[in-house]
């Protein structure tokens, strides 16, 4: 059976090593040199187009935990970040350069890989085809997958809010409750108010401000640092969104008249309207991961740190990932994928890497080794591999391919596995590294 990869990234290269070495024969289709995308500048493979980190090491971290299961699982990409590390304290950080050359040489010296320079702008139905052409997949193949899978737009400006772990949140202050539901009627007292309250099943956390607290946060918001934008992430980015610090930055009311509206709510503890409300958004299935209504940022992530946790209620928020923008290009997994990274309308297509749904480096390439385990069962006439949603692995599987109407790209984190069983340990580091021991135990056996 013939097995196409489309996209020498770092999901493509993954998944073109997996299923080589298990003596399939891979064609890796990848369009650099002769085309380039507008981040990437290199000739190699896997290319880091950004940051140089893989983030931390440490099993105490999501990602930490999601290296340590590649590992297990034989990862070039994380062998080969391994051995081209810099020092970086308890991140893993490399040096982009070596990194990238000799996952080249690996992919190229492999027997069963053979490479083929050129921009892939149709999918054959010969064989099975694996698609990870990333963020920014060519506008030609970009239109083909629309196609394929029927999605009306495919490229997204990743104007992503940060998304917060519930329990960190301060709910002395904090207040379920969706806009007008919430509110007060005039002809309630405020004891039928409060048990109304108490029925109600809202989607919405909300944070109330008082002026002093909302003035103070939004000279913050417009004076923080802000990060600098490729060129051409300058001309597309503000036509279709707005970033929350641009809005600021229109005077000290916009954002009151804007995301941070207080109308349709009252205060539990005082019974009246607040100055302003952030609103949280519950963000996945389990409700342990809220994203901030309008806040899509371009601000720096320490910034966004600094600043967001000055909202009342926010203090010691846990950021699981914060805003980003960029060009981003991905399908809707949770419509279109199962867990395998497999097209449900045709299990001879696969996505892997950030265009499947899931965001990040160590993210892609741990998406590119699901399918390619699942590619090579496919061949071998063997069952599905189906990780435990206990691993971070099969937690992002799942994320991906479960039906979610709020789909958004997502990294590793501690929010989206199961918690333990038992009592709930308030300690965060010892619950991670519970949590993480419960998912190594898998790839003991
Ligand atoms: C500007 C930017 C900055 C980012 N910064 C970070 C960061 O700091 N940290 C982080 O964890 N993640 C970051 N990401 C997100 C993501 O982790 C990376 O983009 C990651 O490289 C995705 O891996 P991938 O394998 O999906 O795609 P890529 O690594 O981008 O690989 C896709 C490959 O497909 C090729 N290709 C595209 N179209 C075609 C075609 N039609 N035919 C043939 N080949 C094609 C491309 O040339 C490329 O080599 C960033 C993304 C962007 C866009």
């Amino acid at each position: 059976m013939q097995v196409s990869i489309i996209g020498a990234g770092l999901a493509g290269c993954e998944a073109a090593y997996q299923i080589a070495n298990q003596g399939i024969k891979v064609k890796l289709y990848e369009m650099k040199p002769k085309k380039y995308s507008p981040a990437h500048t290199s000739s190699d493979f896997a290319e880091i187009v950004c940051s140089n980190s893989f983030k931390s090491n440490l099993l105490t971290n999501a990602c930490g935990l999601l290296k340590e299961e590649l590992r297990r699982l034989g990862s070039l990409l994380i062998e080969v970040a391994d051995t081209t590390c810099v020092p970086a304290g308890q991140a893993l950080a490399v040096d982009r350069n070596e990194f990238s050359k000799k996952v080249t040489a690996k992919i190229k010296e492999h027997p069963n890989i053979e490479i083929v320079n050129e921009e892939v702008t149709q999918i054959d139905n010969e064989g099975i085809t694996i698609i990870a052409t990333g963020p920014l997949t060519s506008d030609a193949l970009a239109t083909q997958i629309a196609k394929l899978t029927g999605m009306k737009k495919l490229y997204f400006y990743d104007a992503a809010a940060p998304i917060i772990e519930k329990q960190s949140i301060d709910f002395n202050i904090a207040f379920y409750g969706n806009r007008y539901e919430q509110e007060k009627k005039k002809d309630e007292t405020v004891e039928d108010w409060q048990l109304r309250l108490k029925d109600q099943e809202p989607s919405y956390i909300n944070l109330p401000m008082s002026e002093q607290e909302y003035e103070e946060f939004w000279k913050e918001l417009v004076e923080a640092e802000v990060v600098t934008l490729h060129e051409f992430e300058k001309r597309e980015i503000f036509e279709g969104c707005m970033p929350i610090e641009i809005m600021a930055g229109r005077g000290v009311d916009t954002l009151r008249f804007g995301p941070l509206k207080p109308v349709g709510f009252d205060d539990p503890r005082t019974a009246r309207r607040p100055y302003a409300v952030v609103q949280l958004r519950q963000d996945d299935a389990e409700a342990n991961l809220y994203n901030m209504v309008g806040f899509q940022t371009n601000l720096k992530y320490g910034e966004q740190k600094r600043v967001f946790s000055k909202i009342p209620g926010l203090a010691n928020a846990e950021f699981i990932k914060y805003g980003v923008m960029h060009r981003n290009t991905y399908i809707n997994g949770s419509k279109l994928l199962n867990s395998s990274y497999q097209l449900k309308a045709n299990p001879q297509i696969y996505f892997a890497g950030q265009i499947s749904g899931v965001e990040g480096y160590v993210e892609s390439i741990a998406s590119g080794m699901v399918a390619a385990l699942n590619v090579i069962n496919q061949i071998k006439n063997k069952e599905k591999i189906e990780f435990p949603e206990t691993t971070m692995i099969g937690a992002l599987a799942k994320y991906i391919s479960t039906p979610n109407e709020k789909f958004q790209p997502m990294n590793a984190n501690y929010g989206i596995l199961p918690p333990l069983e038992g009592k709930r340990i308030r300690d965060k580091k010892e619950r991670y590294k519970q949590l993480a021991n419960r998912s190594l135990q898998y790839f003991k056996n």
